[in-house]
């Protein structure tokens, strides 16, 4: 079947998907059109804003990619102070970014867990309930997820990564800490608490093959995600994962891969909010404008404090870390224009496909 017949397809075998990510030339300029004309037909040349407050870079566990990973001695750890958070919150609600999302490194505590329910009550009060709140601070006990739903979070991005679980355990140290069920579990009762609830995967990671990413994009549309963050896996000099670079394919390789990925998302979800992830622009000045101009409709800027973001680095060439918050609105307005599209402003952007999901459930109250 030529590409044009499988992107006509209501639904995508493993085999279409996997034909769709190895296009290249006219197949995958058609692909791009496609995703692009979904995106417009449903969403508009739009996009919504989450100010992305990375509040600290302590974390108890050890991924293997992860260059705030729990043995890395080689960085500041920090921890913003609650005021300065707050206050970051307060740069987005009076900028009218519409919602804030707020992630850190990996705690379970008796006291993370008040702090961050705190923290979302107190932010919900700053902007009298109009600044949207998602979370992305790891896995925690569904109880946890309760409470900071209750307190006013409404959506959370937990990612899985990787969706074969052997190719889960290779990233990941050897120890029960890293249990892939534990990790479904966690966007099961997300989900169920009733987040809107987003997932993701890096692209181009050691040992991934074709296969995998299209076993990645069959479980997102399986699990009925709401939202999608997924990048580039970029290498950090001081991890473990980062002695296998050489295996790898080239970091445009992996950029192109995923826009693919994106692409392919959107024709099959056509109605989820997914990232222009920052990974992007880290290979590509341009990269997230790219895109939102084949699907993504979500865009993160940095509101973090500036003396902070340079100690937040997950992967090497994190771009924009001397910037300031202000900086990035002002050149992000630029860029999207120039890739015809508007800011949204002032609006939570909700998923469309959380709401269709909501009200089914209300009127079909077993499903
Ligand atoms: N600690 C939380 C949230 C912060 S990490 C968690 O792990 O869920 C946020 C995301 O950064 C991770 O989900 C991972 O996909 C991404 N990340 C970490 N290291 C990376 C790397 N080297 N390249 C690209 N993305 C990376
Ligand atoms: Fe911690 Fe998240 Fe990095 Fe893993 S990916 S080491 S949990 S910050």
């Amino acid at each position: 079947m030529g590409i044009d017949r499988i992107i006509e397809q209501d639904a995508f075998a493993r085999n279409d998907i996997i034909r769709l990510l190895q296009s290249e030339g006219p197949d995958k300029e058609l692909l791009f059109r496609k995703s692009a004309e979904v995106k417009e037909k449903l969403i508009g040349k739009k996009v919504w804003l989450r100010g992305l407050i990375e509040f600290s870079n302590i974390c108890s566990k050890d991924c293997l990619y992860c260059g705030i990973r729990r043995t890395n001695k080689n960085l500041l750890r920090y921890n913003l102070p609650d005021e300065e958070i707050l206050s970051a919150a307060k740069f987005a609600y009076d900028n009218r970014y519409g919602s804030v999302a707020l992630q850190s490194g990996e705690m379970e505590s008796r006291s993370v867990t008040l702090r961050i329910e705190n923290l979302v009550r107190k932010i919900r009060e700053l902007s009298g309930g109009t600044l949207g709140i998602t979370l992305s601070v790891g896995e925690q006990e569904p109880e946890v997820y309760k409470r900071w739903f209750d307190a006013g979070a409404h959506r959370y991005l937990l990612r899985i990564e990787a969706t074969n679980e052997s190719l889960y355990r290779k990233i990941h140290p050897h120890n029960g800490r890293y249990d892939f069920r534990r990790r479904l579990d966690c966007l099961k009762a997300l989900q169920d608490i009733g987040y809107q609830t987003g997932t993701g995967v890096m692209i181009g990671l050691p040992f991934q093959t074709m296969d995998d990413l299209a076993g990645d994009l069959l479980f997102m549309n399986e699990f009925n995600i709401d939202m999608c963050g997924m990048g580039p896996y970029i290498e950090h000099a001081d991890t473990p994962l980062a002695k296998h670079s050489a295996d790898l394919p080239p970091l445009s390789a992996r950029f192109d891969l995923t826009l693919k990925m994106i692409a392919i998302l959107r024709l099959m979800m056509k109605d989820i909010n997914i990232v222009a992830a920052t990974a992007l622009q880290a290979i590509d000045p341009v990269g997230r404008e790219k895109a939102v101009r084949i699907g993504a409709n979500i865009i993160m800027p940095n509101i973090t404090p500036g003396p902070y973001r340079d100690s937040y680095r997950l992967y090497d060439n994190k771009p924009c870390t001397s910037d300031s918050a202000g900086d990035c609105r002002d050149c992000l307005e630029a860029r999207l224009s120039l890739a015809d599209h508007e800011i949204v402003y002032g609006e939570w952007g909700d998923s469309i496909h959380y709401e269709k999901r909501r009200k089914g459930k209300q009127q079909n109250p077993d499903k």
